[in-house]
């Protein structure tokens, strides 16, 4: 994909920031803002999670503590453009396949950004893997891209294996479809005990199946999972850090984590500055 800068600058217009790690943002996604919860003795309550990231983590095994989205995207107006390239592979008038601009994405974003997903791993990816398409989950024609994907970017292809699989769980998937998170929607082959796993998936909503997967992945063993998912979909009115976000010009060279305002608190394992 030694095009993909060439081919990503031409649709720049397809992404939007995602506003840097700070307290008030979820700490899992990034991108939404925490809700505050009130424990006893603590009069102004503490914000950690989103709504959609406190709902999948709560039954799950372990969840992924660190999901880094390319881009925001929102289903609503003009805006649905890339939400529209990722559900139903509408590219924008004149542009490449689906799968040539998401490899396009991929590639520059992975390689922009190597050194902060390998700084929330905790070490060096030793394997690549991508979600599965399960049950009802997403359309049909949806199924499959991203393991193809994967084998157009060369940084990408060399660590990829294919290790999750669809469960055969018909309760899980249906609960998956719900938007529910079961990590029994998801088969691992074989054992990873050592692993850090780079997760990659297309959409992230509420994060049920990149949390049930990553679940999944570090129930076989894992010792961390990193998920890179190309947009987060949310309200991006919904908070002012968003909707400032969403208003600037997409900046590939900047990441949640590596953007100079990022602000991570001690607890998230990060460094408050990535460099
Ligand atoms: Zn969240
Ligand atoms: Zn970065």
């Amino acid at each position: 994909m030694g095009d993909a800068r060439a081919v990503t600058e031409r649709h720049l217009g397809l992404f939007r920031n995602v506003p840097a790690a700070r307290p008030g943002l979820c700490r899992v996604c990034h991108s939404a803002p925490a809700e505050v919860r009130f424990a006893r003795g603590e009069p102004h309550g503490t914000a950690h999670l989103c709504t959609g990231c406190l709902r999948t983590t709560a039954g799950l095994h372990r969840h992924t503590p660190h999901v880094v989205p390319v881009s925001l995207c929102a289903w609503t107006g003009d805006d649905r453009r890339l939400y529209d390239l990722l559900t139903r592979r509408r590219t924008p008038p004149g542009g490449p396949s689906p799968a040539t601009l998401l490899a396009a994405t991929l590639a520059r974003f992975h390689r922009a950004h190597l050194p902060c997903l390998t700084r929330a791993a905790g070490g060096p990816f030793t394997l690549v893997t991508t979600v599965p398409g399960v049950g009802a989950d997403r359309p049909v024609e949806a199924f499959d891209l991203l393991p193809r994907v994967v084998q157009w970017v060369a940084a990408l292809r060399g660590p990829h294996r294919p290790v999750l699989m669809p469960g055969g769980d018909r309760a899980a998937e249906a609960a998956l479809a719900r938007h529910v998170p079961d990590e029994r929607a998801f088969h691992v082959l074989g054992r990873l005990d050592g692993e850090r796993v780079l997760l990659l998936d297309e959409l992230f909503a509420g994060g049920a199946r990149v949390q049930s997967a990553a679940s999944a992945l570090y129930r076989a063993g894992a010792e961390e999972v990193v998920a890179l998912v190309v947009a987060r979909l949310t309200d991006p009115w919904a908070d002012t850090r968003l909707a400032d976000a969403w208003a600037r010009p997409y900046d590939f060279g900047r990441c949640c984590l590596c953007d100079p305002a990022a602000r991570l608190s001690p607890d998230t394992g990060w460094r408050a500055r990535l460099g």
